[in-house]
């Protein structure tokens, strides 16, 4: 194995901070998360830590905000991370990161904790895969209009309908998705105890790992309006710090994707004291990324060689790609701003 990481430099010389996204782990999905690929098997998820113990330095938040430009991390540096505060989290990631000796950091949404609601995401899968696309297509028209294309699958909730509209219109779609489905929400976030509980983050905290903001509601970052910043972030930030009685330094974009990270989101969140902001786009951080925008590859595989083809050889290749053929997608544009302590934008270094 050692000798792949040299072959695989091949691929491109630079890859610094290597970052790795985890949501659900679980033996088995439930109608609330099957077709989203968000969970992981306890079995694949301890391979994975002992692949990542073995050939890479698990380092803290605190480790990656100390250093500058990458050099005074160690060796494949590696920092794992969690979206979502899924109770899952709990049972299997916290005793397997501790026996492992992994730091971890949790980015957490404080609206879903004690399961008195469901996320979004949940909700929306839940009737997908119970009442059918029928269901949500309707709860879409109550937004949209009788004309609103018809979406045929989760991907395109999340992807093509949730990224047009605002908080309000989710709003309306989530009620609709309710009233249609005949459901008691609140009695099926309890049933269903997806998430963790406030008791449990402050466990989380007391065992030293990681609290970090992933929005109040789970939301899509483009649709927040500077006036949203205030309800989704900053409230998010001061509910987690109050509940684990630590400083929330960094912050998980839901969805992970560089389009939804504005110049007045960027902003907003460094004003507001994250010292980190995370992406899910699986590609490579060269040497010398932005605190702003560090990209994680979420991981699927169970075994070392594919392990090693998802961190190692496709972020780097998607780093080529972008590098070649979308060469605005990470060197132009509001989402590679940042802003500097006297609140001026710097443009992102694409330095390698
Ligand atoms: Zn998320």
């Amino acid at each position: 194995m050692p000798g792949r990481f040299g072959i695989a430099r091949l691929f491109g010389p630079s890859y610094s901070l290597r970052c790795v996204a985890i949501h659900d782990i679980s033996a088995a999905e439930s109608p609330f998360t099957r077709g989203m690929r968000v969970s992981i098997t306890p079995g694949n998820f301890e391979a994975a830590l002992r692949f990542l113990t073995r050939y890479y330095t698990p380092v803290r938040l605190q480790d990656v905000l100390a250093e500058s430009d990458g050099r005074d991390l160690p060796p494949r540096a590696v920092l794992v991370t969690f979206d979502d505060g899924y109770a899952s989290v709990m049972e299997w990631a916290a005793p397997l990161c501790g026996k492992f000796g992994v730091p971890a950091i949790f980015f957490l949404n404080a609206a879903f904790l004690d399961n008195h609601r469901l996320a979004p995401d949940n909700l929306v899968c839940y009737v997908a895969n119970v009442l059918g696309m029928e269901t949500i297509n309707a709860a879409v028209r109550a937004v949209k209009g009788a004309d609103s294309p018809k979406l045929q699958s989760l991907r395109e909730v999340f992807s093509f309908f949730f990224p047009t509209i605002s908080l309000a219109e989710r709003q309306i779609f989530l009620d609709a998705l309710v009233h249609l489905g005949g459901i008691n929400e609140r009695q099926l976030a309890g049933e269903a105890g997806l998430y963790l509980t406030r008791k449990q983050v402050c466990e989380l905290a007391a065992l030293d790992f990681e609290i970090g903001n992933h929005t109040y509601t789970h939301v899509q970052c483009r649709s927040l309006t500077s006036a949203d910043f205030g309800q989704e972030i900053d409230r998010n930030k001061a509910e987690l710090e109050a509940l684990s009685g630590k400083k929330v330094r960094s912050f998980s974009l839901p969805y992970g994707s560089s389009a939804d990270l504005t110049s007045d989101l960027a902003r907003n969140v460094q004003l507001s004291g994250h010292e980190a902001v995370f992406l899910s786009e699986s590609v490579a951080n060269p040497r010398g990324t932005d605190r702003v925008c560090f990209d994680r590859v979420s991981i699927h595989a169970n075994k070392d060689d594919a392990f090693f083809f998802e961190i190692e050889v496709l972020p780097r290749l998607r780093a080529l790609r972008n590098h070649l053929w979308r060469p605005w997608a990470r060197s132009d544009g509001p989402a590679l701003t940042s802003v500097q302590s006297d609140g001026r934008h710097r443009r992102r270094s694409t330095a390698s």
